[in-house]
């Protein structure tokens, strides 16, 4: 079967190279991608009603043959009014079309139609306005008798085709080979793959398809977590890491440490070193809140790596905060005799040449930078430890990229973006997980206003307020669609309209994504210099940034982002010693605004902000999932099938207890499968 399955899509009969390109927009490009294209909805046809039958008020899907042609009732100037006559054999109704004056061209005399509204009751008798149509050529390709699927489709590819398709190609079949072992079925009470891909398709009944529909949501969680499970297992029998203890020597750094680290700190170091004793090379993902002090963690696990004679290194996504976190390591490790390198794009090439050599012959300790420092093919003389932060997605899989250089450090993640739980178990099922959840004591909560639009100015005047007293402020402009063009704009006319008008006396930055780096760079850098005193941006104002004499978080429509972006906006400020304010601006009245904007007044802790964004808005959009590398579901759904996933859990650890190591021998064909999808070093997580 999988010969077939991975056949390019232009050898299925009727695929001609326009289809073919249409097919590979939606992102079928193999028989393999045409079969698990998965419908997006049912359309039930059995219920149909006859229209003896129907109900004036209700709404219902009717079938039936156009008598005559379509006649024009009016409409003045461009509006248009069509009517249609259809009939079935037990009576006949009116189908009236506002403003389509092309349908008259569409549909003609005789021709089979499926309507779906709500009947109302017209002039001439029952009527429908509008209604949800298609026209159906002759009776063969969708049955009146059925459960028809809805595909997802692209312009220019009919419904009817996709289905022709599809069928024709499962016909190819007597029967799929499954992939999962008898007994998981057999556990799990989980139908054949053959029955699954049959009746998700084409269901005889509800009944068949929900039958169809749990099997494959069931393989969705499963193969994700079994592939993780088993890298992470892999990557335990790795005995190459590098012993780092700690030792007396951390004791010279902890003297120093400029304070007291908090509980949660405390228990995540001992989680780090406790990893960083063994053999085994680390996997851990710190989880802290913005604010919550990851950086000194960081240093001082980089520090205990140092000690003992190896290398680290210290990522960030952005030049910005790689300097940041250069400055902060320089203070507290250079005093300790620790060298270290900045490596960062803006180097003239002089200056890079000659780091680099230092990085090979080690006469560098350290080397932070952004994460070029390990792609780009920068040789190390012996590194052991690699921090990131703020990367969401580095997991065993790019340890992998490592490996295959022939290195295999210890990898510690960062990340402020608190993930809930259930979903951190998905995204980072490979990984350890720490979780800092206190902030250090004597912060004072951010206090957070909500402001409708109509009084947009009296932020503005607080504002004012706040830089006559010598504080920054950040006023972060809407987010339009995705296009950081349209955003760039709006920002730019934000700043005009600030800086001639309510904050003239003021100087004004901006920051926005269509600048190149070295103008971001040097934006920021008048911010945090105190040049500038307030900074319009977009959401490009880099996560994690310290500007700790900004007080001021002004949102503008604030309805526009997710509650886990405002929190992560929010963080920007209340860094320092001074009371910061947070305030979002919106003019939307619906619940779900409001709702959201109470959230944000209510707390500052961004793991139960993290819930209820996962609440209101479902994992689908919870953040945005590229972004974040959330694996995407065709059927499953992280928040409505939970105990799908614990169930697929379970059978891992059933499995688990006959073949520890996860071999698959026994199962050749999911163990071929598995290898398929998570062999790809480097690629990012895609279902099937
Ligand atoms: P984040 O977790 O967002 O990266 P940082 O590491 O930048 O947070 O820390 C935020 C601020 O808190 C820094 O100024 C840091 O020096 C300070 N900090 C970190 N840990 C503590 C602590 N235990 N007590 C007091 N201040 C701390
Ligand atoms: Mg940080």
């Amino acid at each position: 079967m999988s010969n077939i399955l991975v056949q390019d899509i232009r050898s299925i009969k009727g695929v001609g190279p326009k289809t073919a390109e249409m097919l590979n927009r939606l992102n079928i490009k193999t028989a393999g991608d045409l079969l698990y294209h998965f419908p997006r909805d049912y359309d039930d046809r059995r219920n149909t009603k006859k229209i003896n039958q129907l109900v004036v008020g209700e709404k219902t899907t009717i079938y039936g043959e156009i008598i005559g042609e379509a006649r024009r009732l009016g409409g003045r100037y461009k509006r248009t009014i069509y009517q249609f006559a259809l009939k079935d054999e037990t009576g006949r109704i009116f189908i009236t079309f506002f403003n389509m004056p092309y349908l008259k061209n569409q549909i003609k005399a005789g021709a089979c139609l499926m309507v779906n509204g709500e009947i109302k009751k017209g002039k001439n008798g029952l009527e429908m306005v509008n209604p949800v149509y298609e026209v159906i050529m002759d009776g063969t390709e969708t049955s009146l008798e059925a459960i028809v699927p809805v595909y997802p489709s692209t312009e220019g590819l009919k419904q009817s085709y996709i289905i022709g398709l599809i069928k024709g190609l499962l016909s190819n079949f007597t029967n799929i080979e499954d992939y999962l072992p008898k007994e998981t079925l057999k556990r799990n009470r989980l139908c054949g793959l053959d029955f699954a891909l049959k009746n998700i398709h084409l269901p005889a009944t509800t009944k068949e398809l929900k039958i169809a529909k749990y099997r494959l949501i069931f393989d969705e969680f499963f193969l994700l977590k079994l592939g993780l499970t088993r890298l992470k297992r892999a990557n335990d029998l790795n005995r190459n890491g590098v012993r780092l203890p700690a030792d007396e020597g951390l004791g010279s750094l902890m003297a120093k440490l400029p304070f007291k680290l908090t509980n949660s700190q405390q228990r995540t170091l001992s989680e780090i070193q406790e990893d960083l004793i063994k053999e085994i090379p680390m996997n851990r993902l710190v989880q802290g809140d913005v604010g919550s002090g990851k950086t000194i963690i960081a240093l001082i696990s980089l520090y205990q790596c140092i000690i003992k004679g190896y290398q680290g290194a210290l990522m960030a996504p952005t030049e910005i905060l790689a300097e940041q976190h250069y400055t902060a390591a320089k203070e507290l490790l250079e005093p300790l005799g620790v060298r270290i390198g900045l490596l960062v794009g803006s180097l003239t090439k002089s200056k890079k040449d000659k780091l680099l050599k230092d990085i090979q012959q080690k006469e560098i300790d350290l080397v932070i930078g952004t994460h070029a420092v390990i792609q780009e093919g920068v040789s190390f003389f012996n590194l052991a430890l690699v921090v990131t932060d703020e990367q969401h997605r580095f997991g065993v899989r790019q340890r992998a990229a490592l490996v295959n250089k022939g290195i295999n450090p210890h990898l510690l993640v960062m990340t402020a973006t608190p993930i809930p739980r259930t979903l951190s178990f998905i995204l980072y099922g490979d990984l350890n997980i720490s979780i800092i959840d206190e902030l250090p004591p004597g912060r004072m909560p951010i206090k957070t206003y909500e402001i409708q639009g109509g009084k947009r100015m009296k932020a503005y005047d607080f504002v004012r307020k706040q830089l006559d007293l010598g504080r920054q402020a950040y006023i972060v402009c809407s987010l339009v669609e995705e296009s950081e063009a349209i955003e760039a704009e709006s920002a730019t006319e934000l700043v005009e309209e600030l800086a001639n008008g309510i904050l003239s006396n003021y100087s004004v930055g901006l920051l926005h994504g269509k600048m190149t780096p070295k103008e971001k760079d040097s934006v920021m850098q008048e911010f945090k210099a105190g040049r500038l005193q307030a900074l319009v941006s977009t959401t490009v104002v880099e996560v994690g940034v310290n500007v700790p004499n900004a007080t001021v978080m002004v949102i503008e429509n604030a309805d526009r982002f997710g509650l886990a972006q405002l929190h992560q906006l929010r963080g920007r400020v209340g860094r320092g010693q001074h009371q910061s304010y947070c305030l979002l601006i919106h003019n939307s009245k619906t619940k779900v605004a409001k709702e959201r904007m109470a959230i944000m007044v209510e707390t500052n802790d961004g793991f139960i902000i993290s819930e209820k964004d996962f609440q209101l808005r479902g994992p689908g959009e919870f953040l945005g999932t590229r972004q974040h590398g959330l694996p995407e579901f065709k059927l499953a759904n992280l928040f409505r099938h939970v105990h799908i996933l614990k169930q697929a859990e379970a059978e891992i650890q059933d499995i688990l207890s006959m073949d520890e190591n996860l071999s698959l021998e026994d199962y050749p064909r999911l163990k071929e499968l598995i290898d398929r999808r998570f062999n790809t070093v480097g690629e990012d997580l895609t279902l099937s």
